[in-house]
């Protein structure tokens, strides 16, 4: 999540806050044992979720001549330098290595339909962030930092994960690493010529992937506390939060901004210069699609672990 790279509760006793049976005991549960009461999506399409603005972005910038041979050509000279960057200064998770976060990270891919579980580094970094690294030929590998697991619960940081693993799922990989290059290290002739469509895709490509960690979590408050804390969060205050103050704030910046040309023209400077949408859009637009019957119809369709699975994992 630095403005760069990817990315992406709750306010635990919040008066407004209807308890539902998607309830964050019911994901703590899920993630402490196998016994899951989370039911996975077996042969998810990412067409099934996908937001429609990241369709049409997607579709746009495809229809760009040239542009995917000029973001590829950059990219070889790039991703090298990543993948041993990461290699080298991260700490690689694994079943023995901080295994509950590789549990965590295995349980969202199984939830996903994503195989094999990609590669995951924690860094250290006082810049609560995630992203994603998915080069073409390459094993993809996700990367979080100290200060994100600092200061997110363990149900937020899978939730993280999971919105992570929709760029894999999506296969993002491409645009989405040169939008983040294209913020922090692309020389700035090349960025502005660029810059339009493919920070235009990828606002549209987190939407969706916001969609893939509410999949995987099965509970909107999370991923919208998860959304709350990387945006202004701190671990000493976290249980004084309220998630739906939070996705107030929405209605009352588009309530702001919209007074007079000014107000428009601060809007707009704010969105198009970044690679996601503003923190207050994207909690707002996770909990409509949370209500929606098209997120519904997905749960609803969803395969719950059967005896034996649980046994297996037990
Ligand atoms: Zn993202």
């Amino acid at each position: 999540m630095t403005p760069a790279f990817v990315t992406v509760p709750w306010a635990p006793t919040s008066r407004r806050r209807p308890r539902t049976a998607l309830d964050r005991p019911r994901l703590r549960a899920a993630l402490q044992t196998p016994s899951t009461a989370l039911v996975r999506f077996p042969a998810l399409a990412p067409e099934r979720f996908r937001h429609p603005v990241d369709v049409a972005a997607t579709r746009a910038l495809s229809s760009v001549l040239g542009l995917e041979l000029v973001v590829s050509g950059f990219l070889r000279m790039a991703e090298s330098v990543l993948e041993l960057e990461n290699m080298s200064t991260g700490v690689e998770v694994s079943p023995k290595q901080l295994p509950k976060l590789h549990a965590s990270l295995s349980r969202a891919c199984e939830i996903l339909d994503i195989s094999p579980v990609p590669t995951l580094y924690v860094r250290q970094s006082p810049v609560p962030n995630a992203y994603t690294l998915a080069f073409r030929g390459r094993a993809p590998c996700i990367v979080v930092h100290t200060s994100l697991l600092e200061l997110l619960s363990p149900e937020e940081t899978y939730a993280v994960l999971a919105h992570e693993l929709g760029h894999l799922k999506c296969e993002h990989g491409l645009w989405m690493t040169a939008a983040n290059l294209l913020v922090n290290l692309m020389p700035r002739e090349m960025s502005e010529a660029m810059s339009g469509y493919i920070l235009r895709w990828s606002r549209a490509a987190e939407l969706t992937c916001d969609r893939a960690s509410l999949l995987a979590t099965q509970d909107a408050r999370v991923v919208m506390s998860m959304m709350m804390k990387l945006t202004g969060g701190t671990k000493k205050y976290a249980d004084d939060m309220d998630v739906d103050e939070f996705v107030a704030q929405a209605e009352k910046f588009d309530f702001l901004s919209s007074q007079g040309p000014f107000g428009r023209a601060v809007r707009n400077a704010m969105i198009l210069a970044s690679t996601h949408p503003l923190p207050v859009h994207r909690a707002r637009e996770l909990k409509r699609w949370a209500d929606s019957n098209h997120f519904r119809s997905i749960l609803a369709g969803g395969k719950p672990y059967d005896d034996e699975e649980r046994k297996i994992l037990t």
